[in-house]
């Protein structure tokens, strides 16, 4: 498989390439030259299937020849070594919990796959890659825990101090060993636009030879499709579901619509957003026009102008009107969202995170006018990660999962420094 540069001016890379790069020289995202098309007879067996031969299945033709066989199926086999299970809320509305991995939250997944697919070309060439990745909350705890420990790769996370939960913090400065957390004297667009700068700079690129872990990393992103694929194992696969997908950054849902593209039967994608509205009203309204984020209680989908957009309309040819009859967009503000989660544990006993409830809403409101569908949301972080606001609401302590316990008897380890990119670098040079 070669991946090109949405922005049309760069050479054609394999898997490995793109991976190692992030973006393309042109600044593009990387996208694949075809997208996969899986045989009739395959989709109705594959539910019968293994997850591990199925994600090999989805998988390999995207990664080609650049990983051996056996190396990309023992990726595979770690990266989703824990549960997803689909639990039905109401008559019509399931929730496919994607938050079974071990920071509870859904990005595991990617950072798992896109950390060992790294450590595979770091061993293989021996040269070591340096991970920079600016984080609200959730990324930072599954790319620290992602990397740990993996050979030829370092981690800098920057995150804002004191705007992040304390389960958060704890994930991503407890790690050690090739994880350094970087306390920022600032907000999450700060610690973004550092980034950006650090990336921008030719003395540290060629120094620390930085990458990214964010979505636009296809390794990041294409072994998303997978959760849609493990969802049609337990879902009636004769009708098929509307999914709804609390979405910022759009790779998520993104990757869904590959899996549809590639043959898996969906009926409608359902993007759920907060109030951070530019693709739901591109949706409604036909206009693309990203205006400042705004904070949230569902943070990590506090996006102004979600970087896989245009990821999603290479999929659908630009073609507008092909991809308003595949994917509906919602807006949901705060106030509905806490609505819901209070509503929805009052009815069905059922502990919703804010972007699950964002979720939730969007389907309610999608079905409300498709009586005859069914379908499920991706929930996409455990409500223990976002105490204080879901606490709040029930009125009631939310049972403490068992991967969390342990964290609160770990140290926290950061270094604090003010949001300068003159600090950052000089750090940077000095650390590595
Ligand atoms: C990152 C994140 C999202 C948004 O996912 P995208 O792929 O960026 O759209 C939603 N919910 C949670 C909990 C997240 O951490």
């Amino acid at each position: 498989m070669k991946y090109f540069s949405l922005h049309h001016s760069s050479p054609y890379v394999d898997f490995k390439e793109a991976a190692l790069r992030g973006q393309a020289p042109d600044k593009g995202l990387y996208f694949p030259l075809t997208i996969p098309s899986l045989d009739s007879k395959w989709i109705t067996d594959f539910p019968k299937l293994g997850k591990t031969d199925i994600g090999f299945a989805i998988m390999q033709p995207y990664v080609g020849n650049t990983i051996p066989d056996d190396v990309l199926y023992r990726i595979i086999e770690e990266t989703i070594d824990f549960d997803f299970p689909l639990l039905p809320i109401s008559s019509s509305i399931s929730s496919f919990e994607l938050f079974h991995g071990p920071t509870l939250a859904f990005k595991d997944v990617g950072a798992r796959f896109m950390s060992r697919c790294l450590g595979y070309f770091a061993c293989d060439q021996n040269v070591k890659t340096t991970v920079l990745v600016a984080t609200s909350g959730d990324t930072g705890g599954a790319v620290a825990n992602g990397f740990l420990g993996i050979e030829g790769v370092d981690v800098v996370i920057l995150y804002p101090s004191g705007k992040v939960s304390t389960v958060q913090e704890l994930q991503l400065t407890t790690c050690g060993q090739n994880i350094t957390a970087l306390e920022i004297d600032g907000t999450f667009d700060d610690c973004q636009a550092l980034v950006k700068q650090a990336f921008m700079d030719i003395d540290l690129q060629k120094k620390l030879n930085l990458t990214s872990a964010n979505s636009i990393n296809i390794a990041r992103w294409l072994p998303q499709q997978l959760y849609y694929f493990f969802a049609a194992q337990v879902w009636d696969i004769e009708k098929p579901p509307v999914i709804a997908v609390p979405s910022g950054n759009f790779g998520n849902l993104c990757a869904g619509l590959l899996a549809y593209r590639s043959g898996l039967p969906v009926k409608h994608f359902v993007a759920a957003c907060n109030i951070n509205d530019t693709v739901s009203s591109f949706l409604q309204t036909g206009h693309y026009a990203p205006k400042p984020a705004v904070a949230t209680i569902s943070n990590a989908m506090d996006v102004a102008a979600p970087s896989n957009f245009v990821r999603i309309m290479e999929i659908f040819h630009q073609q507008v009107g092909d991809l308003k009859k595949m994917v509906s967009g919602y807006s949901v503000s705060d106030d509905i969202t806490k609505k819901t989660v209070a509503s929805v544990y009052k009815n069905y006993g059922y502990i919703l995170d804010p972007h699950g409830a964002v979720a939730y809403y969007a389907l309610e409101q999608f079905l409300s006018s498709h009586a005859d569908e069914k379908g499920f949301i991706l929930e996409t972080a455990h409500p223990i990660k976002f105490p204080e606001t879901v606490e709040t609401i029930i009125g009631d302590k939310i049972p403490i999962p068992a991967a969390v316990a342990p964290l609160f008897h770990k140290q926290k380890k950061s270094i604090h420094i003010a949001a300068s990119f003159d600090v950052l670098k000089e750090l940077l040079f000095d650390r590595y």
